[in-house]
C-alpha cells in the first residue's frame, strides 16, 4: 500500500467542478512535482492533501487512513503532526518575530519547545538567516521570509512537505537553488516532498512528474 493514496478525488466550489476525479499514489519518502497551467487545480489539490479543505467526494488515504473521514479535531491534529506547508505567499504573522512564527506550530500542538527551538536555530544558521530570527517578517527580504517559512514548515519534522509554487517570485538561478534545498531538506527530515508548480524548469529537477490539466491527472 502506498503512503499517500488519492481515490477519485472530486472538488466542487458551488457549481464549479475544479477537481474531476484524481487518482494518485505516492510512496513514503518520494519526491515529486505536480505541474500544470495556472488554474488547473494544483493549489486546490495541495490544500486537500494538507487537510486545509475537504474534498466533495473521494478518499485521501494517508498510511491507509482516510483523512476525509476525520472530524475537525482529527484534521487539525493531522495538519499539526504530519504536514509542513510552504505556501506561495509566506503567511508569516506580522505581529510576531520570526522565531515566534517558527515556533507557533509547536506551541499550538503543545510540543516541547526547547528541542524544536534548537533545531530551528541550527537550520536558520545553515540557511544563513539566523540574524532574522528576532526580526519581524516585514524587515526581511522575500528570500529571507521564504527561508523562515521553510524552517517553520519543517519544525515538527513533517512526514509530508507540501510546497505551493515555492519558487514563484525567484529568478531562475535562485529558483533552482531553492528547489535543490527543498529536496535536500526533505531527504534529511525524512519528509515526502510534493511540490506544485507551473514552471517547467522547476519540474525538470524532479524524476517523478505528475501532470494536471483541467482538474485531471494526465501523466
Ligand atoms: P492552480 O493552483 O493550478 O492555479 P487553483 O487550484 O488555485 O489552480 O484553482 C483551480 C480553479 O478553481 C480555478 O478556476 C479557480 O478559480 C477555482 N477556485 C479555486 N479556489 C476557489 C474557491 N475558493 N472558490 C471558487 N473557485 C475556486
Ligand atoms: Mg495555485
Amino acid at each position: 500500500m502506498s503512503f499517500i493514496q488519492l481515490q477519485n478525488i472530486v472538488k466542487n466550489f458551488e457549481i464549479v467542478n475544479v477537481l474531476k476525479g484524481i487518482n494518485l499514489k505516492i510512496d513514503f519518502g518520494e519526491q515529486c512535482v505536480i505541474r500544470g497551467a495556472s488554474g488547473s487545480g494544483k493549489s486546490t489539490l495541495l490544500y486537500l492533501l494538507g487537510g486545509l479543505d475537504r474534498a466533495t467526494n473521494g478518499k485521501i488515504l494517508i498510511n491507509g487512513e482516510n483523512i476525509e473521514e476525520y472530524n475537525d479535531e482529527q484534521l487539525a491534529l493531522y495538519r499539526n503532526l504530519k504536514v509542513g506547508f510552504v505556501f506561495q505567499f509566506h503567511f508569516l504573522l506580522p505581529t510576531m518575530n520570526c522565531l515566534d512564527n517558527i515556533l507557533l506550530k509547536a506551541q499550538i500542538g503543545n510540543h516541547k519547545i526547547k528541542p524544536i527551538k534548537e533545531q530551528s536555530i541550527d537550520l536558520a544558521k545553515h540557511l544563513g538567516v539566523e540574524h532574522c530570527l528576532k526580526k519581524f517578517p516585514f524587515e526581511l527580504s522575500g528570500g529571507e521570509q521564504q527561508r523562515i517559512n521553510l524552517i517553520r514548515a519543517l519544525s515538527l519534522k513533517p512526514e509530508i512537505l507540501l510546497c505551493d509554487e515555492p519558487t514563484g517570485n525567484l529568478d531562475s538561478e535562485n529558483s533552482k537553488k531553492v528547489t535543490e534545498l527543498l529536496k535536500t531538506l526533505a531527504n534529511e527530515f525524512k519528509s515526502t516532498l510534493i511540490v506544485v508548480t507551473h514552471d517547467e524548469r522547476v519540474a525538470s529537477q524532479f524524476t517523478r512528474k505528475i501532470l494536471i490539466q483541467d482538474g485531471m491527472i494526465l501523466n
